[in-house]
């Protein structure tokens, strides 16, 4: 675990977002990438990106958002909203990275069973959070797709690839991810 100094990862909230739903992140993710992570700012949805035809926001603004934050001493600003996403070229996005940048961006809206008409399921909404999570601070720290089964940097097209992968780097990633980070 890296001492506190060094600086670990900021997580901020868009809007109305109910932190108490995702007060499991930090420790959960803290444990998974070796980096301290605390609660940051919470910053105000970008109202002007929202395109009432596709009825979703477009993710730059949010990006641009989040990396108008002052550095301090954070290696990683990690973006989360609620609100359904997408960019040009691809209909919806589960999150967005500047690949080997300081920030990233996750939306929760399809993350959550209930938006595919299934129950709620609070365990499996978390689950989708921190792979999710995890996988757009991995492209970050500059870890590209990986096509190892169950690894957590496989590309998800749909929540099915979501739910098919598990929540931690594989070996490989692993070593990568410890290698990158010594860069810093
Ligand atoms: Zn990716
Ligand atoms: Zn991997």
């Amino acid at each position: 675990m890296e001492t506190a100094g060094s600086g670990g990862i900021v997580l901020v909230t868009f809007g109305e977002m109910d932190r108490e739903s995702l007060s499991f992140l930090p420790s959960v993710l803290g444990k998974i990438l070796g980096l301290e992570v605390r609660w940051g700012p919470a910053l105000p949805l970008p109202l002007r990106s929202y395109r009432a035809r596709r009825r979703r926001y477009l993710s730059a603004p949010f990006l641009t958002a989040v990396a108008s934050l002052p550095a301090e001493s954070s290696r990683r600003l990690l973006g989360l909203t609620d609100v359904d996403l997408f960019t040009p070229g691809l209909n919806f996005i589960f999150g967005q990275a500047a690949m080997g940048g300081r920030y990233c961006l996750v939306s929760t809206a399809r993350l959550n069973p209930r938006f595919y008409g299934e129950p709620e399921d609070q365990a499996l909404f978390r689950e989708r959070v921190v792979k999710e999570a995890v996988h757009e601070l991995g492209h970050t720290f500059g870890l590209e797709h990986c096509g190892e089964e169950g690894c957590v940097m496989c590309f998800s097209n749909s929540i099915a690839d979501t739910d098919r992968k598990g929540k931690d780097l594989c070996p490989n990633c692993r070593r990568r991810y410890i290698a990158l980070l010594e860069q810093l």
